[in-house]
């Protein structure tokens, strides 16, 4: 893979919701989309306007209702929930507004679940902790979330996102609950990561300012991309 291969393609995307046989709403109105390997994009737009959809969609974690997305060239609307679940767990990180890391477990141990899943990665363990090292967390491999700040543990998930090595990040809203320093400071590491671990990152997000520094701001209104 290299600078400039399309990683993700999003093309003709509908999603709607509704009860079988009844009225559908539309929440995503045909999205075209096409993200390259090294890419950092922000996606931003009000409340409701489909963000979340989106990226769950781009992260098959919901499946479009027409329209096709591919991940590496491979078409995932085709896959099974089996074929599904291992494809995300190699290729994508999610990181989320709130941690969702396990409260009993330590830093490292979180950081290590993705690699509980496939093939054992005897690597996993030292990457663990150059990537900590990297977010500035060497000192708290032993610490428990409850004893780590908001911002400590949002650096802990973005750890964890990236263990797999994933081709794609997909952080919705991520800054969503830490103060405006603490929110500066993850998506300042995000921009570094999306360099250093060579991984192509989406970021939805409230905040323009955040926005503005990632390489591309798409803007969504209703269900759709605005043209400009
Ligand atoms: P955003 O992240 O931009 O705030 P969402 O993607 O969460 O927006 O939601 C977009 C719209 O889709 C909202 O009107 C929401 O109510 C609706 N929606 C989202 N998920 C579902 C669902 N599972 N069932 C029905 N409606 C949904
Ligand atoms: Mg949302």
């Amino acid at each position: 893979m290299s600078k400039g291969e399309c990683i993700l393609k999003l093309d003709g995307v509908t999603k709607s919701y509704g009860p079988a046989g009844g009225e559908q709403v539309e929440v995503l109105k045909g999205i075209d989309l096409s993200i390259n390997y090294g890419d950092s994009v922000a996606v931003v737009g009000p409340s409701g306007s489909g963000k979340s959809t989106l990226l769950n969609v781009m992260g098959t974690l919901d499946s479009p209702t027409a329209g096709f997305v591919f991940l590496d060239g491979e078409d995932v609307s085709a896959l099974g929930d089996k074929a599904l679940a291992a494809v995300r767990n190699r290729k994508i990180g999610f990181v989320f507004q709130l941690h969702h890391l396990l409260p009993q477990c330590t830093v490292m141990e979180n950081v290590m679940v993705p690699t509980l899943v496939g093939v054992f990665d005897k690597d996993a363990h030292e990457r663990a902790l150059r990537l900590l090292d990297r977010v500035g967390l060497s000192h708290r491999l032993s610490h428990r979330p409850e004893q780590l700040s908001g911002g400590e543990c949002q650096r802990v998930a973005v750890v964890r996102a990236l263990i797999n090595k994933p081709s794609l990040l997909l952080a919705d809203e991520p800054t969503g609950s830490l103060d405006r320093h603490a929110a500066e400071a993850l998506c300042q590491l995000l921009m570094d990561l999306n360099k250093d671990e060579e991984t192509a990152i989406v970021m939805v997000t409230h905040s323009v300012a955040l926005a503005e520094n990632m390489g591309r701001v798409m803007e969504i209104e209703d269900g759709a991309f605005k043209k400009g």
